[in-house]
């Protein structure tokens, strides 16, 4: 089928609740895609950080094709090596860890969530950050900090306040004695790649220490390796009590994960939670192949420097223009924040075969693969600045 086919057919049976673009991508390999009529793009997208190593890795490619040869589902009820492969992996990664595995962020969240009150014994809020993004469940859109996703689904699960961002002292004021934990992106990543300030992660952590609160941490889009690190929280040297992680976990398989400090997962027994897919064998061992290259390719290194280098040219050229307010991120998560609407300059990019994202308003996001190269961050980079120059300004 050709772009025009595969469009008109979804259009006519899918339930539209995504306003796609008018594009359909027929095969990938490292950081490009073709689309099914053979038009080349630069993958600046990465399906929403969940590609992180390009498409077509070769290690997950293996991963998933003997896998899939040998075993595909056998359910909860009994054990399987990738499985026990992956969760050995991500406990080490956080150390002292127990996991759990789900499908998909919004899951892992509301392991994360179901987890919480469960260890809460009675006391059952959770703080959230406004601007905040954790899924589209019921409950983890309720934990979600922005009023355009409740619109409609009303009433909300109960049980989540917002405070604003990157404000301790806004924490406190909320805090009540049902509370039991605060539940945060590092960086948010929908909500426009924001980045608190230096210290807030470290005040947060300490503050919940003082009050004895969970400190869950959504690292859902920001872990993988998104930063330059395997968790975002190791850029400030601390540790949640639970962390979430998912997008990147499966190469492009859907996965999720949550993962605990061990005496607080012991509040989980037998029966209290569950998911028939999750931990599945071929989702896992295509997590455990991206764990491999993110410990044995470089591919963290090259994220950070490749990533500090596109923010170091984009925060010059953005001196120069004037339709841009600010750039910022860490690693291969970068936001240029525009005077107007971002939608103009993706669509100009997306012209020049170049995929961005743009999110909320007028944040152009950056989510390339940590393993691009010096030249092809170049080339993106040359058509962004184009973009600037050519798209036209809305009103
Ligand atoms: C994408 C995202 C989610 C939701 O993940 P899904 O896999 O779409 O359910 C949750 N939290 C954060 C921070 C995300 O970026």
């Amino acid at each position: 089928m050709n772009n025009t086919e595969i469009i008109e057919l979804t259009h006519r049976n899918m339930v539209d609740v995504y306003g796609c673009l008018p594009l359909a991508f027929a095969r990938g390999h490292g950081a490009y895609l073709y689309d099914a009529d053979g038009n080349r793009y630069l993958d600046f997208f990465c399906g929403l950080a969940v590609t992180s190593l390009g498409h077509g890795n070769p290690r997950v490619v293996r991963a998933i094709k003997e896998q899939a040869e040998k075993l595909t589902h056998v359910s909860n009820v009994f054990h399987t090596e990738p499985t026990a492969r992956l969760v050995e992996k991500l406990a080490n990664h956080f150390g002292d860890g127990k996991v759990f595995l789900g499908n998909s962020g919004a899951e892992a969240n509301e392991a994360a969530i179901k987890l919480a009150r469960r260890w809460g014994n009675g006391r059952f809020e959770i703080l959230t950050t406004l601007g905040s993004f954790h899924g589209r469940t019921l409950a983890t859109v309720s934990a979600t900090g922005q009023e355009r996703y409740h619109q409609g689904f009303q009433p909300l699960m109960p049980g989540f306040r917002m405070v604003p961002f990157d404000d301790l002292a806004a924490l406190d004021r909320a805090r009540r004695d049902e509370t039991v934990g605060v539940m945060i992106e590092p960086i948010q990543g929908e909500g426009g790649v924001v980045v608190p300030r230096a210290d807030y992660l470290k005040r947060v952590r300490d503050w919940c220490d003082r009050n004895k609160l969970l400190l869950i941490m959504d690292e859902v889009q920001t872990g993988m390796g998104r930063t330059g690190k395997f968790f975002a929280f190791e850029h400030v040297g601390i540790k949640p009590d639970i962390v979430t992680l998912a997008k990147a976990l499966g190469g492009g398989l859907p996965i999720g994960a949550m993962i605990a400090r061990a005496e607080i997962a012991s509040s989980f027994t037998p029966g209290s939670h569950g998911s028939t897919f999750g931990g599945n064998p071929v989702a896992c061992a295509a997590a455990v192949a991206v764990i491999d290259a993110l410990e044995q390719d470089g591919v963290l290194e090259n994220g950070s420097s490749v990533g500090a280098y596109i923010l170091e040219r984009l925060g010059k050229f953005a001196r120069s223009c004037d339709r841009i307010v600010e750039v910022r991120g860490l690693g291969m998560i970068i936001g240029v924040v525009l005077k107007h609407d971002a939608r103009p300059i993706v669509e100009e990019c997306l012209k020049n075969r170049l995929l961005v994202n743009g999110t909320a308003g007028n944040v152009l996001r950056l989510l390339p693969p940590l393993n691009l190269t010096r030249e092809e961050a170049d080339a993106g980079l040359a058509t962004i600045e184009n973009a600037f120059k050519n798209a036209p300004i809305p009103k």
